[in-house]
């Protein structure tokens, strides 16, 4: 993703507090306060643009999602996607996903949603990928039993990765498509750069990987 430097973009995260949560710390635990109401909670880790999280809302009022995404510069525009849509039942977070244990108390998150995480190709950077081991320790942390990673990705090398480190971690492939958009899984809600590569031909790879009690 491309970043250009945005510096009123501090600023304006720091006038809509109701939409970006400031020291998210502080709420650790107490979540469903934040939201007013005891719904599920389930997060996007790296969630750009905010298209997914705002789209599934909108499908399941009775779920609470929270978007996290490390640059300010990317996460101004779902800002301005919340604003408009007014969504009562998303939040976000400026944050890196690595310091998930900050924010969440141990089960406190119903799902965990990774689309289109950056690849990181390179394998002395496997450590950096979303679905490296380590990263899936602290999802597998932050859920009750059985709590699942779903993922989409267009990257095949990525997506070949991700499903042999679900599986060396002991998870449970529950779904696996090789091509999305021409399954019969219903209730799609496209990501940003979902359109984009789809649009351009590409293949979309899913898959659902539960932790195993
Ligand atoms: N999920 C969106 C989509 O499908 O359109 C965005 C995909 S984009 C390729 C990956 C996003 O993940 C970028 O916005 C990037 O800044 C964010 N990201 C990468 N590593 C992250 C981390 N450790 N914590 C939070 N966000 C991260």
């Amino acid at each position: 993703m491309r970043l250009r430097n945005k510096p009123w973009a501090r600023e304006k995260i720091n006038a809509h507090p109701q939409f970006i949560i400031p020291e998210p710390s502080k709420v650790k635990g107490r979540w469903q306060e934040v939201f007013g109401n005891d719904n599920p909670i389930h997060i996007e880790v790296g969630s750009g643009k905010g298209q997914f999280v705002a789209g599934m809302a909108k499908q399941n009022p009775d779920v609470n999602y929270i978007g996290i995404e490390l640059y300010e510069s990317v996460i101004i525009t779902a800002l301005d996607r919340l604003i408009e849509a007014d969504l009562p039942n998303v939040k976000l977070l400026n944050v890196d996903g690595s310091d998930l244990l900050d924010y969440f108390e141990k089960g406190e998150v119903g799902r965990v949603y990774l689309n289109f995480s950056d690849p990181w190709p390179k394998t002395r950077h496997a450590k950096r990928r979303l679905t490296y081991k380590s990263f899936l320790n602290l999802y597998e942390t932050i859920m009750p039993e059985g709590g699942e990673v779903h993922f989409k990705t267009d990257n095949q090398g990525l997506f070949e990765y991700s499903l042999k480190s679900f599986s060396e971690y002991g998870m449970l492939l529950t779904f696996v498509s090789l091509d999305l958009h021409k399954s019969a899984f219903e209730g799609n809600v496209m990501t940003e750069y979902e359109e984009k590569f789809s649009l351009k031909g590409q293949r979309i790879y899913r898959s659902e990987a539960r932790f195993k009690p």
